[in-house]
């Protein structure tokens, strides 16, 4: 036995529906600007040369139920509603006809961010980590294996604020389909089994507060309940 100085931290893991075994999340992947419209209400516009990416830490992952924490350091908590796969098998420089092949599961989730700190660091050209790396900032449902998945290209994306429907959209909106992420990032990093990419959010973004409840949902995919602590 590895004679470690403390016990390693366990994986964190997403339950899978259908299935008593747990998904180990290995690395987390997150897609910026992947719809007009949210680009375009970010001040920004889509770069369709490449995409672009930022990563949260596998340990910001949090179960899309129940109460989720309001990060401190933040005035302006916002919700990111995102169609969410995970891969059972990686390598590098992936065909897009090979992509999907690749893919265990998707998911619903949410990419919380603090937006205040975000735009400080997009004004001063720093990096985005205490924006984006979050605790509990990588919200999700259980995997839907893909064999149950309807689409990954179209279907209702979709996210409620205490009732009010605030993010509203559909899955072939995106402007990198997930084929083309898987092919993009495995020129860039040897994709592997256990990671987990956001695909990034549609248009109408906004802050949360503590008590709200937030209801959204991928068409297929997986729908939740979460209230703001
Ligand atoms: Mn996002």
């Amino acid at each position: 036995m590895t004679d470690y100085l403390f016990e390693p931290t366990a994986p964190a893991t997403i339950p899978i529906i259908g299935s008593d075994k747990l998904y180990p999340v290995n690395r987390i992947f997150c897609v910026g600007r992947n719809y007009e419209a949210h680009a375009a209400e970010m001040g920004a516009v889509v770069d369709r040369e490449a995409p672009f990416y930022f990563t949260k830490s596998p340990t910001t992952l949090v179960m899309a139920e129940g109460e989720i924490a309001y990060a401190p350091r933040t005035e302006n908590y916002h919700y990111e509603m995102e169609l969410v796969f995970a891969l059972k098998s990686g390598g590098t420089k992936i065909t897009e006809a090979d992509a999907l092949s690749h893919i265990y599961g998707c998911a619903a989730g949410l990419d919380m961010t603090r937006r205040d700190l975000q735009n400080k660091a997009k004004e001063n050209r720093k990096p985005w980590d205490t924006a984006k790396d979050v605790d509990e900032s990588a919200v999700i449902t259980p995997l839907r294996q893909m064999s149950e998945v309807p689409s990954v290209a179209s279907g209702r994306i979709h996210l409620s604020q205490n009732g009010t429907v605030k993010q509203d959209a559909d899955l072939s909106e995106m402007v990198w389909s997930v084929p083309e992420i898987i092919a993009d990032l495995s020129t860039m990093y040897t994709l592997q089994q256990g990671d987990v990419i956001y695909m990034g959010t549609p248009a109408g973004v906004g802050a949360v507060s503590r008590g709200d409840v937030l209801a959204g949902g991928v068409e297929g995919i997986g729908d939740f309940e979460v209230k703001i602590a």
